[in-house]
């Protein structure tokens, strides 16, 4: 059985305000989150102009709907879901607008993706200054979660890298924020979940490069000790740090992993600039090795997709990487080192029949080792252990509902099937103990188990209250939702 089952949608006090009433039922789609654990049958709707955006808000009212905004949808869980209502799919709104190769300002729709960013920029000597781990994430909703990267202690997130958006308001009001202009708007919507307002413009700044490669170091690291250590000692020297570790590593070796520390060339490293800024000679390869076509190769991953297999396969890279990977320097393109996620498309299938969550915590630094074994120690001990583990080196910032810290994070990917449904939900709530005593954070875009009281314990009641006031006066009649906001902020609606 799969596990994806339609979500009921709760009837919310919101949703008796006006009588429901039928949309076009060619409209219906079953929506799903990207790790497959929660699905929904919604109404979807793909504008490509701002009118169709507001045309599309007119009907959800008109109907007694709720709309949910929805990018690449790219979020883990259910943050761009809403079952029985209006799913508001953002994706063919993704023109480019306005691009000045001399300043790196670019001006995109909220459907353009990282992907396409880069894509049209790199040639120029530019690239987004925050990527994540995939490049099918649209501006829009990375910038509704204020996406980071293996860069977030150097830049911060995506949010402090964009100098101007336009907000559809569902009130039919376009504000136009920057960190000056509405700044408590800019600074809410950002991360704000799609909850206070439609991006319907957005402006990054670009960085600057002056090669299409990094210079990328690899090294090993034994435990989760020896990883803070080494991080803390190359964060000044490098400007892209990761961390991958292996979950099922136990004893003295408890997160022991492999590092990747990448930096920028400087003008004159690289002798042909020109070359290695071509899109084409950063496009990540077809095949795997020359020989297995990248469609295919999810189905290779299919017989290590077991706890056994993901022993060994951890095991496997682990060994490698210590012995013939320590301390190896090569030079590597940017969308290699940054996108290494998309090398097998839909990886994710190697989970199924099952489905995987993804729990990620943000731990402050003096906290962190302690922490993040904790959290192992107790997957381990609960028979569930992750297949991934991803560390990266965070830094605190300024926008309402932020998952950042002063430390690191840990992303676990949480393989689960029907009968360990129950089991995984009882792990994630032990592990959010962990983070909450050590005064740690979450983050939606990646979210599926959290319940209310966590959220507020995590965000405070200050918080919550500001953005619930913000929500009332850009939504007034709670026309934005989705499945995430309803299971954590009921208070939205009240
Ligand atoms: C393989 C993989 C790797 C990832 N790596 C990282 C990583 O390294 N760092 C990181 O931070 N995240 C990472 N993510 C998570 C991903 O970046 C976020 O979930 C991101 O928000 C997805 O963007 P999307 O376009 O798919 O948005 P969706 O998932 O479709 O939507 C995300 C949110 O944005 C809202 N939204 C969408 N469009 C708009 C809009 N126009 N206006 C207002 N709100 C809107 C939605 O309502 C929803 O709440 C990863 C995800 C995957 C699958």
């Amino acid at each position: 059985m799969s596990l994806s089952e339609t979500t009921p949608a709760p009837q919310t006090s919101c949703l008796a305000d006006r009588p429901i009433k039928p949309l076009p039922s060619d409209r219906l789609e079953r929506i799903e989150a990207w790790g497959m654990n929660t699905a929904a049958l919604a109404y979807v709707f793909r504008p490509s102009t701002l009118e169709g955006v507001q045309e599309v808000f007119a009907l959800a009212r008109s109907h007694g709907r709720k709309v949910c905004l929805r990018g690449m949808g790219r979020s883990y869980g259910d943050a761009a879901l809403l079952a029985e209502n209006i799913c508001l799919d953002l994706t063919r709104m993704n023109r480019i607008l306005d691009w000045n190769p001399h300043t790196g300002r670019i001006t995109v729709e909220p459907g353009a993706t990282i992907g396409d960013i880069w894509r049209y920029a790199i040639g120029d000597g530019w690239w987004p200054p925050v990527v994540s781990g995939t490049m099918y994430v649209s501006l829009g909703g990375g910038a509704a979660m204020n996406i980071h990267g293996k860069n977030n202690w150097k830049v911060g997130p995506i949010g402090e890298h964009i100098l101007e958006f336009d907000l559809l308001l569902p009130t039919g009001e376009i504000v136009t924020c920057s960190s000056e202009r509405h700044s408590d708007l800019f600074y809410a919507a950002i991360g704000g979940f799609g909850m206070l307002g439609c991006f319907t413009r957005l402006t990054l700044q670009l960085k600057r490069v002056y090669s299409g490669l990094l210079e990328v170091d690899a090294f090993s690291t034994q435990n989760f000790e020896d990883i803070v250590e080494q991080f803390e000692r190359r964060m000044d020297s490098y400007d892209y740090l990761v961390g991958w570790i292996d979950c099922f590593a136990t004893g003295r070796h408890l997160g022991r992993g492999l590092v990747h520390a990448a930096r920028y060339l400087a003008p004159g490293e690289d002798p042909i600039p020109a070359q290695t800024l071509r899109v084409e000679n950063q496009e990540l390869p077809d095949t795997l090795m020359g020989i297995i076509p990248k469609s295919v190769m999810w189905r290779c991953m299919k017989p290590f997709a077991n706890n056994l297999g993901m022993r060994l396969v951890n095991w496997a890279r682990f060994t490698a990487g210590n012995t013939i990977g320590n301390h190896k320097r090569v030079r590597q393109s940017h969308a290699a080192f940054a996108f290494l996620l998309d090398y097998v498309p839909n990886w994710k299938w190697a989970y199924k029949p099952g489905c995987l969550i993804q729990y990620q915590s943000f731990i402050p630094a003096e906290q962190a080792a302690r922490c993040f074994a904790d959290q192992l120690t107790l997957c381990q001990q609960m028979g569930i252990v992750p297949w991934l583990g991803v560390f990266k080196r965070h830094r605190r910032d300024r926008f309402l509902m932020t998952h950042s810290v002063d430390g690191y994070s840990l992303a676990l990917d949480i393989p689960m099937y029907p009968h360990t449904r129950a089991r995984v939900w009882a792990l994630a709530k032990q592990l959010n103990q962990l983070v909450l005593e050590a005064g740690g954070r979450f983050y939606f875009a990646k979210d599926s188990t959290l319940d209310p009281d966590t959220a507020r314990a995590y965000l405070g009641e200050e918080t919550i209250a500001r953005f619930v006031k913000l929500k009332r006066e850009c939504d007034p009649e709670g026309l934005l939702q989705s499945a995430l906001s309803r299971r954590l902020f009921p208070t939205l609606y009240e």
